[in-house]
């Protein structure tokens, strides 16, 4: 294959996607060493970095693509090199060009979906309702408290649906308003952005955001990090702001002020493992922790790697879409870690890290987890 380096057109795109940035990088290699690519195989995203300054970049190989965005070495970066925006900047340009290395190519079905329907998993959008079936849910009407925006993988994918039905029992045990908006409600596009696809993003932002406003949504309740991370922070670019609130933020308040009350015991070890889009990237750590300590009979333990130091589970930066050999999975090293506390249960709060650990824990060689998402706990708890 022809070698491709569009050396004027990345320096250019870097530049005005706030990349700029990269050009302050004195190569310490700090960012190598926090990596956790180099617990699986060899990445730097040093010498990514180095390449890009130039217009050197090589983009269609396979090494743009595998950051996760997990967050790791914006933090310990002393130069402010601001790793994530650049990396998107070339991931856009190899989504301008078409070029996907064969690992890659399922993104390019994704965004049919997420055109076509509205989500990434080619599922109909009429049923993206379905999950609530049985349950009367209510369509969000103006007034209600709260919008519930179960997202893509809560809406579709058989195991977490029953975390989209578990948060519909505890939200009402706790008398909570609140209304879902089904068939009308898209994919946040949080993931497809970080893939360089920013004419997909920038249409599912905007049909929602027209969603939200008409339909007269203040507070807008989600289960997925990377739904949190993006009404939060990304959907403000136009011009409008809601109030977000994470289900583990939510519980913690109704643990707190009485409104959930526990009938069960819940006599297991128990693990938390921090999403990187809720925990490095919005500073949710607390809450979750105080909730699962709240819970009676509950054991909590840490992994080797937790809170801010959290060891990504490989979803994020549109890499749950994208094909890893099993080796290089980190939810294996998590689970591993998990395992390793004694805990019964790894528990987590996003449905990336849901997905790769439910999947991970089929082909771990030693040991055994139950993998359960936060709301799923409590639930079992009231
Ligand atoms: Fe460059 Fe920052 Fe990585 Fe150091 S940590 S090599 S300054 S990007």
């Amino acid at each position: 294959m022809e070698t491709v380096s569009p050396y004027k057109e990345i320096i250019e795109v870097i530049k005005a996607s706030g990349g700029d940035a990269f050009k302050r990088c004195y190569q310490c290699g700090l960012c190598d060493t926090v990596c956790p690519w180099n617990r699986v195989r060899t990445f730097s995203m040093r010498k990514l970095v180095r390449e890009a300054t130039f217009g050197l970049t090589e983009v269609e190989g396979d090494e743009i693509w595998l950051c996760t965005t997990c967050g790791k070495c914006p933090q310990r970066c002393p130069r402010d090199v601001r790793q994530i925006d650049s990396g998107v900047a070339l991931r856009r340009i190899a989504t301008e060009y078409g070029i996907f290395p064969p690992s890659v190519k399922p993104v390019r079905t994704v965004r049919a979906s997420l055109v076509a329907e509205g989500n990434p998993l080619n599922q109909e959008r009429e049923k993206r309702a379905h999950w609530a079936q049985g349950m009367d849910v209510p369509e969000f009407q103006e007034g209600m408290e709260f919008l519930y925006f179960p997202g893509c993988y809560l809406s579709y994918d058989p195991r977490l649906k029953k975390v989209a039905r578990a948060t519909v029992q505890v939200l009402r045990a706790a008398g909570v308003e609140f209304g879902i908006l089904g068939p009308k409600e898209n994919c946040c596009g949080e993931s497809i952005r970080k893939t360089g696809d920013e004419e997909v993003f920038r249409r599912l932002a905007k049909e929602n955001i027209k969603t939200f406003v008409d339909n007269g949504v203040r507070k807008i309740l989600v289960s997925s990090p990377h739904c949190y991370h993006t009404f939060k922070n990304e959907y403000p670019e136009f011009m409008v702001r809601f109030e977000v609130i994470h289900m583990s933020q939510l519980l913690w308040e109704l643990v707190r002020d009485g409104r959930l009350k526990f009938k069960k015991e819940y006599p297991l070890r128990v693990t938390y493992h921090d999403p990187c889009y809720l925990g490095r990237h919005n500073g949710v750590f607390e809450e979750p922790r105080r909730v699962l300590r709240s819970v009676p009979g509950l054991e909590l333990v840490e992994m080797a790697d937790w809170g801010i130091e959290s060891l990504c589970c490989g979803g994020g930066g549109g890499r749950i879409w994208m094909e890893t050999p099993k080796e290089e999975r980190f939810s294996l090293l998590r689970l591993k870690q998990a395992v390793e506390t004694g805990a019964q249960v790894l528990v987590t709060s996003c449905p990336y890290c849901m997905s790769n650990f439910e999947d991970g824990r089929l082909s771990l060689e030693e040991g055994d987890i139950e993998v359960r998402e936060i709301t799923e706990v409590l639930q079992e708890a009231l």
